[in-house]
């Protein structure tokens, strides 16, 4: 509800500079959402590097199963795009949320054959990240050799010379995470059928029991014509009743995660601000998120850095996952060393058997660790990742070991990583 106040709001406003980037941006997703349903291959460009891995593994786990899920997007003259930012307070990052309206086409597509379509009407939103200081078209000499590289060549391949890899921030401003939500049955409902129902049983009124008064001619028609425009007021107050009953149904439904949400939202931002004063609630969900579809795409835990458990992942029956805008903490503690987050995030999730899809409302529970000397600084500096026992270096926010001596390497001492994960 607070994004659409904020959005409200700044429909009046105008909005600032990044207002405006991060509604281009957003623009710029929806194309790429619609052209990666004509295209498999295709990863949209202004998402973060972690999104851009999870649409990798989403797409593989579709093609596990043999179908392949076609989202399009449709926006026309009546859409309507706002932006609200849920912190003011971030120092470091700042996150900005476009609220587009549109319609909706899923299209779940197996053997050439469309097994199920859904249609519907929704918003999609956005997390923008904007990174305050950073220059992402500067060049970076590698500490390692010395060569000069960009610095997107450094955080996507590693040096081009020495191939040392490093982890530094993504680059931004970047999409990081983002989600479609479906709208109310109650904005869906029209008033035309509860009057035309009103109109209907007012005329019934008039034939049964008050026309055998009356004669034919002028007087008839003129009182069943006042009957039946009488009848729109009893309709629509029954439209009214409808709504509301929707409304209040709703509110029952969503309210514990609506509360949650609000309880994270203040109490999360303290909890964490002690051991970094840097930490942003909204770079924080749009982490926890990408860190949800690692785990569910992820076929063999075995070699997956962020989550510390091995074995067999068993939610491969999952072809797509969206966030519904709200996450709740349950725990939050520290030992000295780590801190230790126990989180619940809300999902609709979309699961495939036997080339049958169906749907459901889920909440997958996630227990996240990270060093307390960790921050989240979009300017930390490039940190050299190599191998304590061979000194090799590698891509240690996708692999968990070593490739070339087998060690393991503590990624909790320099990101957030999952230590349990279930769904509920
Ligand atoms: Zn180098
Ligand atoms: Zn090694």
């Amino acid at each position: 509800m607070a994004v659409f106040i904020d959005a409200f709001k700044k429909s009046f406003t105008g909005g600032d500079e990044s207002d405006r980037y991060a509604k281009g941006l957003q623009k710029r997703l929806i194309k790429d959402i619609n052209q990666m349903a004509e295209n498999d291959d295709y990863i949209p460009g202004s998402s973060s590097m972690d999104m851009k891995y999870n649409f990798r593994l989403q797409k593989n786990r579709e093609s596990a199963h043999d179908i392949s899920v076609r989202s399009r997007c449709i926006t026309d003259e009546k859409s309507f795009t706002g932006v609200s930012v849920l912190m003011g307070n971030d120092r470091r990052y700042v996150t900005r949320i476009p609220v587009t309206t549109c319609r909706f086409d899923k299209e779940y597509v197996s053997d050439g054959r469309t097994v199920k379509r859904d249609r519907y009407e929704g918003t999609i939103s956005s997390y923008v990240v904007f990174a305050q200081g950073q220059d992402p078209n500067a060049s970076y000499c590698c500490p390692n050799c010395g060569d000069i590289n960009t610095v997107s060549q450094l955080l996507e391949q590693g040096c081009r010379s020495c191939r040392t890899r490093f982890m530094l921030p993504d680059l931004y401003p970047r999409i990081t995470n983002y989600y479609t939500l479906r709208s109310k049955p109650y904005v869906c409902l029209s008033p035309l059928p509860f009057v035309l129902l009103g109109i209907l049983s007012a005329l019934l009124f008039f034939f049964f029991y008050s026309s055998r008064q009356l004669e034919m001619g002028f007087e008839y028609v003129f009182s069943m014509v006042v009957t039946g425009v009488c009848g729109i007021i009893p309709g629509y107050l029954l439209y009214v009743l409808a709504v509301l009953l929707l409304l209040s149904l709703d509110a029952v439904g969503s309210n514990p995660r609506l509360s949650a949400f609000n309880r994270t939202r203040k109490k999360l931002p303290l909890f964490m601000q002690q051991y970094d004063p840097l930490f942003s609630v909204d770079f924080f969900v749009g982490k926890v998120n990408n860190l949800l579809k690692t785990l569910i795409f992820t076929d063999d835990y075995k070699n997956c850095a962020v989550y510390e458990q091995n074995g067999e992942n068993p939610y491969k029956d999952i072809i797509d996952v969206e966030y519904q805008g709200s996450v709740g903490l349950n725990d939050a503690a520290c030992d000295g060393h780590y801190v230790y987050l126990d989180m619940d995030v809300y999902t609709r999730t979309t699961y495939v058997k036997k080339r049958r899809v169906t749907q459901k409302d889920d909440v997958f529970r996630m227990k996240l660790c990270r060093s307390v000397y960790v921050h989240d600084d979009c300017n930390a500096s490039v940190h050299n990742i190599e191998c304590r026992s061979c000194g090799a270096s590698f891509n240690a926010v996708r692999e968990k070991n070593c490739p070339y001596c087998r060690s393991p390497y503590n990624l909790r001492d320099y990101d957030w990583v999952v230590t349990e994960f279930e769904r509920k």
